[in-house]
């Protein structure tokens, strides 16, 4: 019998700075976005208070003073590093799993009993806990869908622990999933909180008629074929606990490599900017080197902030790069040429990006006959290598390219960060 759990961090950047502050359990407590914009994360507590996702933080200052609310700047660094603790955990559990995103992960959970499914949900919410710090709910069922849906319950009700199970008949395993209480569960969850269903089909599907989980999973098939494609029968089927979504264990591999972020405040000089752009750059080339893959092209975009008064400017080009290459300096350098065909003073800029695609494995490349800096190219590999140990040892940015600026006056504000607890050896956290 086919099982799949997704396990779902509750609350999770909140919950990774209570590991390192854990007199926070039980306050108030929200994360912001970027340059310390709007609230991206929130505990229990923040939202028994009213406070919604995406809020800008100026404006509820006083509000948050009021009420004690604890504020931190984005520490991507310490999510990014939590996540994959919490992964390595549940990977103990089975090894056929999906990572679904920073803190979700589907698991396959087939071969244990009915009996054992909750005891096992339940084990591994108590090992995630306990060996990382995370708190986190558990929802299995015979797909991924019913499974995301369980998930809600066991959140939404504590009752259940922070597990909650949907069962094939009992005694029919296999069989589609009927019964009475998960009739009454599908009553209650709004067909848009479906996944996969999305808002527009939500609202083409409220023009049928069809506000719930269980309306949609009755209608007719091929209505649905005709109406949300193939794509909208699966989703169907599996509410009706047929599996149609497969596990996903390798994720296919990205067509591009981003880095882009929003200044700290505007930039209006072109030295910062081609530090900015560098800095960029050099991280797509990194994130590359990590999936030991190539690119062949680079996309470099400037951007003014249209929210603020003054003469705006957005502008965007993209290059070949000399030959498909993960090399930082070839890659500073070609964004820094591309910079220069965009750059225009008399501006504030608010925002830069480096994007490179026509991705492919390092291992297959395609070589070019004319690359310039073919003989060498042995060389530059064992370099990056040097450079990637060096940082990955010491902390990200220890070696850097000197195009990128040692000041970062550019660089994001974040007056609230915590500290990278489990990335940087000058950050460890204090035992007093
Ligand atoms: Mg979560």
């Amino acid at each position: 019998v086919r099982v799949v759990a997704l396990v779902d961090c509750n609350n999770f950047y909140v919950s990774c700075e209570r590991v390192f502050a854990p007199r926070l359990a039980g306050r108030p407590v929200v994360v912001l976005s970027n340059n310390d914009g709007c609230v991206i994360a929130r505990s229990n507590e923040a939202k028994a208070l009213g406070i919604a996702m995406g809020e800008p933080a100026f404006k509820r200052q006083g509000f948050f003073t009021r009420h004690k609310v604890q504020i931190f700047s984005s520490n991507y660094a310490l999510y990014g590093d939590m996540s994959a603790r919490v992964m390595r955990t549940l990977g103990h559990f089975t090894p056929n799993m999906e990572i679904y995103s920073i803190d979700e992960a589907f698991l396959d959970l087939s071969g244990f009993e009915r009996e054992g499914i909750a005891a096992r949900a339940r084990r591994i919410c108590d090992t995630v806990r306990q060996w990382t710090g995370i708190p986190v709910s558990i929802g299995a069922a015979p797909t991924k869908t019913l499974a995301k849906l369980a998930n809600r319950v066991a959140k939404k009700q504590p009752e259940h622990g922070g597990v909650f199970c949907i069962d094939h008949a009992p005694g029919r395993p296999g069989s589609p999933v009927r019964s009475a209480s998960l009739d009454a569960l599908l009553d209650g969850v709004d067909v848009a909180d479906v996944w996969g269903v999305g808002r527009r089909y939500a609202a083409m599907l409220a023009r049928h008629g069809i506000r719930t989980a269980r309306q949609l999973r009755d209608a007719p098939d091929d209505w649905v074929r005709r109406r949300m494609t193939i794509q909208g029968l699966h989703t169907v089927y599996e509410l009706r606990g047929i599996p149609c979504i497969p596990l996903e264990k390798a994720p296919p591999p990205r067509q591009s490599v981003l880095t882009s972020r929003s200044f700290g405040h505007g930039v209006d000089t072109p030295e910062q900017m081609h530090e900015a752009v560098a800095a960029y750059a050099a991280r797509c080339a990194e994130k590359l080197r990590r999936e030991n893959a190539v690119a062949s092209q680079i996309m470099v975009f400037v951007m003014t902030n249209p929210h603020r008064p003054g003469p705006q400017y957005v502008n965007s080009v993209s290059m070949a790069l000399p030959a498909a290459t993960n090399h930082t300096a070839v890659i500073v350098r070609a964004a820094q040429t591309a910079l220069e065909r965009i750059y225009r003073p008399g501006y504030v800029y608010k925002k830069a990006g480096v994007m490179l695609s026509g991705i492919e494995s390092a291992a297959t490349r395609q070589l070019s006959l004319f690359d310039p800096d073919a003989p060498t190219a042995a060389k530059g590999a064992a370099l990056m290598r040097t450079l990637d140990t060096i940082n990955a040892r010491w902390g990200r940015n220890t070696l850097v390219c000197a195009a990128a600026g040692l000041g970062r006056a550019w660089s994001m504000r974040q007056l609230r960060k915590s500290a990278c607890f489990t990335t940087s050896w000058q950050e460890l956290p204090l035992v007093h």
